[in-house]
């Protein structure tokens, strides 16, 4: 790291103890910005990046919600709100068992570089509970989602804060916090949230964006390769909304996707995934990935199979952070792999991005790489403000040039810093000026 960026770390680590996953991510970004305040230094009188690396605001509140049996149930969430400085405050909201203070202030701290690595109007932010959906009756979950609003409501705004979904979060939660906050406010205020239901101002292809989005990311660092899609073996972990999209999208451009996964396990499928099986396997009726080999005899179950260990020329982890460790990596490079995506937020460690950098592996970051996701929610706001709904084609056709132009963007901050092609310093770097040149011309 640049010793004009080591107490800025410092720094970083005395006011978050504890929290590696944020540790991680802004390491990796300071990382990154050597070669920038070498350039300018002035980006340092300014403090932008401490400013960067220390969240604007930090809700934490308790939620209380009564479960089927009549046992209240406390669990405790927070929004994070990183910086405004180029909209309001935009990410999702994660719930899972495992959210804690420093894994959405790693999200948040990603969000604000990928949120402005799109172009469009939104700061970055995140929120999320450490409550765990998994065997939750729908009524208990809306009671939770309405709890958490009677607290969140009064923080977020289409001006002020846009929540979205994330991890444990689609359509039926953002649907029940819609209602309460519409509720305690007696206002219809769309742009509130995003990943809303089509019937009240949801945008076509918000659901698909992020898996979509991811593909059309490779399709663009494949390109500068001169390598086409179509034909090359493709294998995705998670089996989640950004899993089965990124999947759909990758067959439907002509690749084979031959390996998916889940928390118990993964499956090898040579012929292919039938996508119409997964999504209903694990997106309708929340089963087990296992089911899908019962159903589908041209595959295999492998139980607490890691699912890197298939040979593949696209790898999409599109599970969670840290799933894929030095030991995959190797693994992909002695396999082949071409090319590494990730539609999950920094789901490969920093070993093994390493080791792609060093196979000559062509890799792209999270925060480039999944940002269709985000930058449809932008569009959905837009959508929102102008009181329009626009159909599929067109959402898509936005949705795929915003992709393009993140991955312009990204490649020429790499080549106009002296790393070009290496698509983490591009993303660091382009996220970052875009912020830092936004809290400049707006002072201290
Ligand atoms: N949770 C998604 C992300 O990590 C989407 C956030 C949003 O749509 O605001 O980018």
């Amino acid at each position: 790291m640049h010793t004009s960026l080591q107490p800025i770390f410092d720094t970083v680590l005395r006011r978050n103890p504890g929290e590696s996953e944020f540790h991680q991510a802004a390491h990796e970004v300071l990382h990154s910005l050597g070669a920038v305040v070498e350039k300018h230094p002035e980006y340092l009188s300014l403090a932008a990046i401490e400013r960067l690396c220390e969240p604007e605001r930090q809700i934490i509140f308790r939620v209380p919600w009564v479960d089927d049996s009549g046992q209240v149930q406390i669990n405790r969430a927070y929004r994070v709100e990183f910086n405004s400085s180029l909209g309001p405050y935009k990410g999702g909201m994660r719930f899972h068992p495992t959210v804690n203070s420093g894994i959405i202030k790693f999200l948040g701290f990603e969000q604000t570089f990928k949120n402005a690595l799109t172009g469009m109007p939104i700061g970055g932010g995140k929120g999320g509970s450490d409550f765990d959906p998994k065997g939750r009756s729908d009524l208990e979950i809306m009671r939770f989602c309405q709890s958490l609003m009677t607290e969140l409501y009064r923080h977020i705004g289409e001006y002020t804060d846009v929540p979205a979904g994330d991890i444990g979060v689609g359509e039926r939660e953002i649907g029940y916090l819609f209602g309460q906050f519409r509720r305690i406010t007696n206002r219809f205020e769309a742009g509130v949230l995003t990943g809303k239901g089509l019937a009240y101002g949801g945008s076509m292809v918000r659901t698909e964006a992020t898996g979509y989005g991811l593909v059309f990311f490779v399709r663009e660092m494949l390109a500068v390769r001169g390598i086409d899609l179509g034909s090359k073996s493709v294998v995705v972990s998670g089996s989640g909304n950004v899993a089965i999209h990124a999947a759909e999208k990758a067959q439907a451009l002509g690749a084979t996707v031959i390996g998916m996964s889940d928390s118990s396990g993964y499956i090898e499928d040579r012929e292919g995934i039938d996508i119409a099986l997964m999504k209903q396997i694990k997106l309708t009726d929340g089963l087990r990935i296992s089911e899908y080999a019962e159903q589908r005899s041209s595959a295999r179950y492998v139980e607490d199979g890691n699912v890197w260990e298939i040979s593949t020329d696209i790898a999409l982890p599109c599970a969670t952070q840290n799933e894929l460790d030095e030991d995959s990596a190797r693994a992909l490079v002695a396999g082949g792999v071409v090319a590494v995506a990730e539609g999950a937020n920094m789901p490969c460690t920093p070993a093994a991005v390493r080791i792609f950098t060093e196979g000559n592996v062509l890799f792209g970051p999270g925060k480039a790489a999944n940002a269709g996701g985000v930058a449809t929610s932008a569009l959905e706001m837009q959508q929102n403000a102008s009181r329009d709904s626009w159909d599929f084609a067109y959402t898509e056709h936005k949705l795929d040039e915003i992709m393009s132009g993140i991955h312009e963007r990204c490649a020429a901050a790499a080549e106009q810093y002296g790393t070009p092609g290496d698509y983490v310093a591009g993303a660091n770097i382009a996220g970052f000026v875009r912020v830092a040149e936004a809290m400049r011309a707006q002072g201290v």
